[in-house]
Parts: C-alpha cells; structure tokens; sequence
C-alpha cells in the first residue's frame, strides 16, 4: 500500500505520519522521494486495511492506494508512476543511470586477464566513451576445466584500470563470503544470470553500500526476477539495475541466448528501476552485438554492457561475441546517432492499478 502525500507537506508531517502509522498499524512504512511528490511506501499486513480510516491519519494525504503486485518496492506503482535513479559515483564524477538520464555505456573483457590487458582495455573504452569498465575476476564458468578467473589478483588489476582511467568498476560477485571483497574494489555488483535466485547472495549485496546489477537468470520469468530485486531491495540497498542478457529457448543454432528485447517495455511499465542490456550474451556472436545494441536503445534501454577485447582470437573466455577495440569505437559513435533518433529522455507514466 503507497500513501501520495500532497505537494509541501511539511517534513514534520511526513515523520508524524510515518510514526503514526508504524505505531498504529501492523506494517513497516518508508519514505519514498519522488520527484515531485512523497510517498510513504508501507509493506506488511496491508489486506485487511481500509484505505479510508489510514486517509484520516493526516489532512496532507492525498490519496491511499494498493500495490497489488507481488514484487512491492519494485513495482512502479511503489513509486506512484514515477521512474527511479541509480547515481554511482566513479572517480570521475557521478554517472547516473535512469530512463530519465543519457544511456551509460560499459564495456570489457568478459575476464580480467592481465593489468596490461585491463588497463589499455580501459584507457581505450574510456575514449570511445564508455563511463565503466567491466572485467570478470570471478568467473562463473559451465566447465570446471574452463579458466575460472584470475580471483582476487584480478581485483587488483581492475583497481589499476581504475586509478589509471578514473572509470567506475563492474565486477561479477559469485560467492556470499566474496562480498565485502569485491565491494572494496568495485563500484558496482554483478549478480550474474546463474546467480540471480542465489537467496543469500541476494540478501547479502542487499544489506551492503554498494548498488547492484542484477542480471535475468537463463530460464528467469519477468516476475522471478523482480522479486530477486525485490530480495536486494526489502535488504535495504535500493540501488538496483535490472540486467537484460538473453534468455534460453529452444534454438541455439545461431545465438548463444534469445535476446528479449521485448522484456524491456514491459520492465518499464512494471517497474521504476533502471534497465540495461548486454548484447554480448544475449547473442554470443560479435558481429550481432552492434544491431542489437542499436536495437537495445530503439526500446529504451537506459544503459548498455558491451564485452570488448583487444584481440578477441586470444580471449580467455567469450571471444567469440566480443568487440575490438576499434569496432568498440565505432559502435559507441553509431549508439550516440541512434539516441538522437530516439527520444529516449520521455518518462513513461506507468497505468496505476
Ligand atoms: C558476464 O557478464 O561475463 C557473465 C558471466 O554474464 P551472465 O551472468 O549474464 O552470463
Ligand atoms: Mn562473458
């Protein structure tokens, strides 16, 4: 249940109300800031609750309404209609990433192979105007024979590209007892596709700092996935970026995953958080990833995850669907033609139930 509090409803009021109803009622009720309104977003016993007697709590409130989706703090409807922002600071500066902000480019070796190799990757993303750099330490790999990543040296390496590039770090968090680890490093969390309904970890990267990329799981319905944000959220981190990467289906002939691009739109309706779309996975073959990175920002995608390599032939793990450097470059100069076409800074009002 959300309560739409007026326009100028004192500060004092909104605590007053909070108080009132955490002490009176059996839920827990939160400010939400939204744009141009607060909202106290309450979770709990809410069914058998008469929206008209919580309306006389205060003259400020505006309206009481249910949010009759399961997934509650994710729910666009959490946020009476409104979209939220993820604003990760990087050293070189904020990057904000949000359907109502410019499309944040990352890119990276799917693993983190050498500081050499890191560092350059970074320098080189970075002018081609990628905001951060992706790399995996911890790889989690379908073959225990395949190469599991460098581990923590590979940490190492992605602070070297930080200090040297002053790009926000990405890196993949696999394990619970990593966390704080990887959290040290890294400016944002990847929860992988294989981890997404990984419970604890969920609840871990919850109750840290840092925010959290939350990537669909292979066989994840929409609503699986909300509700694993919704873990992160109810955790107490509400920094949480939703991950399209393609999901199974039954053909795999030619791509590596289905790409649903189509889960994009319908994210937006259902939810405020912040979407991006990795490509790179979502097809498994780099000469696919630039249309459908083009076709990423045409839906709506806020962000992009693009896997680049300086010499994909050589790469330690998912060479075949990584970009050069310079098919990087150019991909970056075509993406910025294709967010002029569309307009893509248009919030889109969600229907309330
Ligand atoms: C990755 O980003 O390198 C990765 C392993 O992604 P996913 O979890 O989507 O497979
Ligand atoms: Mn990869």
């Amino acid at each position: 249940m959300i309560i739409i509090l007026k326009k100028g409803t004192p500060e004092i009021e909104i605590n007053r109300t909070i108080q009132e109803i955490t002490t009176t009622l059996p839920v827990k009720a939160e400010k939400v800031v939204g744009r141009h309104q607060v909202i106290i977003g309450m979770i709990g016993e809410t069914s058998s609750l008469d929206p008209l007697l919580i309306q006389e709590v205060s003259p400020w409130i505006e309206q009481v309404l249910r949010v009759e989706k399961p997934f509650k703090r994710a729910s666009r409807e959490y946020r009476y209609g409104q979209e939220s922002e993820v604003i990760v600071s990087t050293p070189n500066g904020d990057v904000k990433f949000g359907e109502a902000h410019p499309v944040v480019l990352i890119a990276g070796p799917c693993s983190v192979e050498s500081e050499e190799m890191i560092v350059e990757t970074a320098k080189r993303v970075k002018a081609a105007g990628a905001k951060f750099l992706r790399g995996g330490a911890y790889k989690p790999r379908t073959s225990p024979y395949s190469f599991q990543g460098h581990g923590e040296s590979a940490l190492g390496m992605l602070w070297a590209a930080r200090e040297a590039t002053g790009l926000g770090i990405i890196t993949e968090v696999m394990d619970s007892t990593d966390v704080e680890r990887v959290a040290d490093v890294a400016d944002i969390l990847q929860v992988g596709a294989r981890n997404m309904q990984n419970f604890s970890l969920l609840k871990k990267v919850g109750a840290q700092n840092k925010p959290v990329l939350l990537k669909r799981g292979i066989s994840a319905t929409i609503n699986d996935w909300l509700m694993a944000a919704e873990y992160i959220l109810v955790s107490g981190n509400p920094n949480v970026i939703l991950c399209e990467r393609g999901i199974r289906t039954f053909d795999r002939q030619y791509t590596r995953n289905t790409l649903d691009l189509s889960a994009v739109p319908v994210l937006r309706s259902l939810t405020h958080l912040p979407i991006m779309v990795d490509p790179s996975h979502g097809t498994g073959k780099s000469s696919f990833v630039p249309v459908m990175a083009k076709a990423a920002i045409a839906v709506g995608a806020d962000s992009l995850m693009i896997e680049v390599h300086p010499n994909p032939a050589q790469a330690l793990s998912d060479g075949p669907q990584s970009l050069t450097l310079e098919q990087f470059d150019r991909l970056s100069h075509e993406l910025e033609g294709m967010c002029q076409v569309v307009d893509r800074v248009q919030p889109t009002l969600a229907i309330l139930a």
